[in-house]
């Protein structure tokens, strides 16, 4: 049994109350690990450790700051095989997306954010006439609080981390319940690359506790949440009184728009992946697709063909497709949208069942599931699901598949097939979304804003956005004679 612990002071400790949580395999459903139950306290003893470490950590010169953030990078990039290992485990994905994945971008995160901080420079202006010159520093806000979800535990989690430590913050930290095993890694590869005491602290345990503790917490000067909508809406109550700093990454339910006129067998393939990568627990995933009139009977018999003939077992194994869904309550969810599926006048294409796989017959997998819907107006087109659950369903014109893309309380991203510019731009242009492809999926850069619009989210991550996000602008205005 592995017992995690939290990282406060620069030490691993067990929770002040002496209680834990299970942690369990979803590839096999049994526990193999406890987690700290943190409460108020553990917080407390974070937020003090912080405190005490950052007048040092926020005045430590760049190059240092930078060296230490490039040497955590260097350790996870050493350590790639166990941490995809434990990855795999935690979370059920296959152990090949995570070794792909997820730690190459955790540790891609930490060298990003060590580079960018030398190069992120406040603003000048000069006030011409008046002999007066303003220039606006870009401070540390203080002690931040950075929350994230189980999907993509390590690689969300140092997304947040990353640039809130760079640009000079103490940062009190809450990785998923359901997904803490590469978090505590982190502790201690930031104990071997000589973070300072107190500069970064872990605490684990459940959302509505140690998580809502951190956002209450006075002193706490903003949170930066990766999660879902509903969370990110209790949060914003509790912080938004308080004149916190609210960074928010929501919810999803991308359209994925797909034209005659595109290059048919790379947007076949990548299709494919938007679907159903990460067991389609993506916040990016295309859920809704969306293809012209003429090629959709075509499609449909395509795309259906290629979802049969992915494979769905143990994430230890390297030619899974998918791996075990995170959980057993998230799997029953998931399964309740499918069951609904006949009240929502739709069809099951493909899919719909839980997978037994032989010798972990108790583990959460699912077949990935294609569904035609009749109206972008039922409920599996309107709500997200974020398992490996999409809807297809034809359009006639393109003012049409604007219309249904954006018919959606979400607006996070869209993915978009076509070989007509004149298209991509008008569309581009009106589809209400943070981030748009246009034939590709998921390609990143790390400099570019990352975030959604309407219920997806608040704020941008990313690049200067997100040193902007932490650190205040203060402006200095001098006359001169
Ligand atoms: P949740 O909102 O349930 O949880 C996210 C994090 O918030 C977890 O660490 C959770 O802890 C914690 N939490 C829960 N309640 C509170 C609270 N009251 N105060 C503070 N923290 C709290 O999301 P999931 O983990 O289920 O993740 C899936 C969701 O994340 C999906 O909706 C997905 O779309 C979204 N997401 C968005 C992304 C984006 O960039 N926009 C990227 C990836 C995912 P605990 O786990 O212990 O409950």
């Amino acid at each position: 049994m592995i017992e995690i612990k939290n990282y406060i002071n620069g030490k691993l400790q067990n929770p002040i109350s002496g209680e834990w949580i299970d942690n369990y395999d979803p590839s096999c459903g049994e526990v193999y690990g406890k987690i700290p139950n943190s409460g108020k306290e553990d917080v407390e003893a974070a937020y003090i450790a912080s405190a005490k470490a950052f007048p040092e950590w926020s005045n430590t010169n760049l190059e240092t700051r930078s060296r230490i953030l490039s040497k955590i990078a260097d350790l996870i990039e050493e350590k790639l095989d166990s941490l995809a290992a434990a990855e795999s485990k935690d979370n059920g994905k296959p152990i090949s997306l995570a070794a792909k994945v997820d730690i190459p971008r955790a540790s891609a995160n930490f060298r990003f954010f060590a580079h960018a901080i030398t190069q992120f420079a406040g603003e000048s202006h000069e006030s011409v006439g008046l002999n007066a010159i303003n220039f606006t520093l870009r401070k540390p806000l203080g002690i931040v609080g950075c929350i994230s979800p189980w999907n993509l535990p390590l690689y969300l989690f140092t997304w947040k981390i990353a640039p809130a430590l760079a640009a000079g913050n103490c940062v009190v930290a809450k990785p998923s319940e359901v997904t803490p095993m590469t978090a505590y890694l982190l502790s201690e590869i930031c104990m071997e690359a000589g973070l300072p005491p107190g500069v970064l602290n872990i605490v684990h345990g459940l959302g509505h506790a140690t998580g809502q503790a951190i956002v209450e917490h006075p002193k706490i000067k903003a949170i930066s949440f990766t999660g879902g909508t509903a969370t990110g809406e209790h949060i914003a109550r509790t912080a938004a009184p308080m004149f916190k700093k609210l960074s928010l990454e929501l919810g999803g339910k991308n359209p994925n728009l797909i034209f005659a006129d595109c290059d048919y067998g790379k947007m076949l393939d990548t299709t494919v992946r938007s679907s159903f990568a990460n067991q389609g627990q993506i916040c990016l995933c295309g859920s809704r697709i969306f293809v012209e009139e003429s090629i959709y009977e075509k499609f449909k018999p395509d795309f259906v063909a290629r979802v049969k003939a992915l494979k769905v077992g143990h994430p230890s194994q390297k030619n899974s497709n998918l791996g075990a869904l995170v959980s057993k309550p998230h799997l029953e969810k998931v399964l309740s949208y499918i069951e609904d599926a006949p009240n929502q006048d739709a069809n099951i294409l493909c899919g719909g069942n839980k997978v037994t796989v032989p010798g972990y017959e108790k583990g959460y997998y699912l077949e990935p599931t294609v569904i035609e819907v009749k109206t972008n107006q039922c409920k599996l087109n309107q709500e997200e699901i974020f398992g490996p659950v999409v809807t297809i369903m034809p359009f006639k014109t393109e003012e049409e598949a604007l219309t249904m893309a954006n018919d959606v309380r979400y607006g996070l991203s869209a993915t978009i097939w076509t070989t007509n510019l004149d298209r991509t731009m008008r569309l581009s242009n009106h589809l209400e979304a943070g981030i748009i492809w246009v034939n590709t999926w998921l390609m990143r850069d790390l400099r570019t804003p990352f975030g959604g619009m309407k219920d997806s989210g608040v704020g941008r991550e990313g690049g200067f956005e997100a040193l902007r996000f932490f650190t205040e602008p203060k402006n200095v205005c001098i006359q001169y004679s």
